[in-house]
C-alpha cells in the first residue's frame, strides 16, 4: 500500500469541513476542540474507508486471477493498480463494481451503528458517525458515474466490450464518458464555489478536472482510480511474468503496449498535465512495487 502525500491535504481539508462547516450545523453547541477533533477522526475514516474499498477490488480481482500490484490513497480517493486486464467484459464489471459495494455497506454499517448507540454518543460523535456513513454512500454513488477512470467508467467499458466485443472500443467510450463528466463536475464545483461559497465545491472542480484532463489511457484496472503515480527513473518496462500472468488468458497481454491495456493508471504527478501516459510518451505499465 501506498499513501501518496497528496492524501494528506485531502485529510486536512476534509477535517477543515467537518469541523467548520458539517459538524457544527449537525450537533449544535458542542465544544470548537471537539468538532476538530471529530472532524479529524471522521476524516481518517473515510480514508480508511477508501482503503477498504480498493482492498474489495482487489480481492474481487484476485479471484479472476488478476493481481494487484499496489493500492494507493490519494488528494481524490484511492486506486488498486492491477497487474493485467480482467480476462471477461463480466470479470471487468463484478472487479469494478466491488469497490461501491464495499462503500455502501461501510455506510449502511456507520448509519446503523450510530442508530444503536445513539443514547450512548455524544452528539458530535453521533453526527461524526452520521457523516462518515454519509461520505460513504456518497462515494458509493459517485464512482459509479460513467465515465473513466471512475468504477462506472469500468463498467460501462464492460458493458461495451461485451456489446462490441472489443475491448478498446469500450476504453474509448469510457474515455469519453470520463471527459464530458469531468467538464459537468467542473462546473458543478466551480458554481458551487461562487454561487454558494461552500468550500466543498473545489473537491469537485479538482475531480472535475482530474476526469477532464488529456490521457491516453484510462484502462480503468482500479478504482475512482486514477492512481496519482509519481513518474520513478526505476520505471522500467513492463516485465512478462507478474505472478498472474500465467492464469490470464487474454490474449491482448501479449501484445505490445496499447491505449487501455493492462492496469497502467499511470498518473504523471510530476507534470499534472495527464493521468495517464500521453501518446507522445506511451509506455507499458512498470511494476514499480510489490503486493501489498
Ligand atoms: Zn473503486
Amino acid at each position: 500500500m501506498e499513501v501518496h502525500s497528496s492524501a494528506a491535504a485531502a485529510v486536512a481539508v476534509l477535517t477543515a469541513v467537518f469541523a467548520l462547516g458539517l459538524l457544527p450545523v449537525t450537533a449544535a453547541e458542542a465544544s470548537i476542540a471537539s468538532y476538530w477533533f471529530a472532524g479529524f477522526g471522521v476524516a481518517l475514516a473515510v480514508f480508511a474507508s477508501l482503503l477498504l474499498h480498493e482492498l474489495a477490488h482487489a480481492a474481487v480481482a484476485r479471484r479472476y486471477g488478476v493481481g494487484t500490484r499496489r493500492v494507493v490513497l490519494w488528494l481524490l480517493g484511492g486506486a488498486a493498480e492491477q497487474d493485467t486486464p480482467a480476462p471477461t467484459p463480466l470479470a471487468d464489471a463484478v472487479i469494478a463494481v466491488a469497490g461501491p459495494l464495499a462503500s455502501a455497506a461501510l455506510g449502511v454499517t456507520s448509519w446503523a451503528v450510530a442508530l444503536v448507540m445513539a443514547p450512548l454518543l455524544s452528539p458530535t460523535a453521533l453526527a461524526a458517525l452520521l457523516w462518515l456513513g454519509t461520505a460513504n454512500l456518497a462515494w458509493a454513488v459517485f464512482v459509479l458515474l460513467p465515465g473513466a477512470p471512475l468504477d462506472g467508467g469500468r463498467i460501462l467499458r464492460a458493458l461495451v466490450w461485451s456489446r462490441t466485443r472489443d475491448r478498446h472500443h469500450g476504453d474509448r467510450t469510457a474515455r469519453r464518458g470520463g471527459r464530458a463528466l469531468g467538464v459537468l463536475l467542473l462546473s458543478a464545483g466551480a458554481a458551487v464555489v461562487i454561487l454558494f461559497g461552500q468550500f466543498v465545491g473545489v473537491w469537485f472542480a479538482v475531480a472535475g478536472w482530474a476526469l477532464w484532463a488529456p490521457r491516453t489511457i484510462t484502462s480503468a484496472e482500479t478504482g475512482p482510480d486514477a492512481v496519482p503515480r509519481s513518474r520513478s527513473r526505476g520505471d522500467i518496462p513492463a516485465r512478462r511474468g507478474s505472478p498472474t500472468r500465467g492464469r490470464d488468458p487474454a490474449p491482448a497481454r501479449q501484445q505490445p503496449p496499447h491505449e487501455g491495456e493492462p492496469g497502467c493508471h499511470v498518473h504523471t504527478a510530476s507534470t499534472r498535465r495527464s493521468w495517464s501516459v500521453s501518446t507522445t510518451r506511451r509506455r507499458p505499465c512498470a511494476p514499480s512495487g510489490g503486493r501489498h
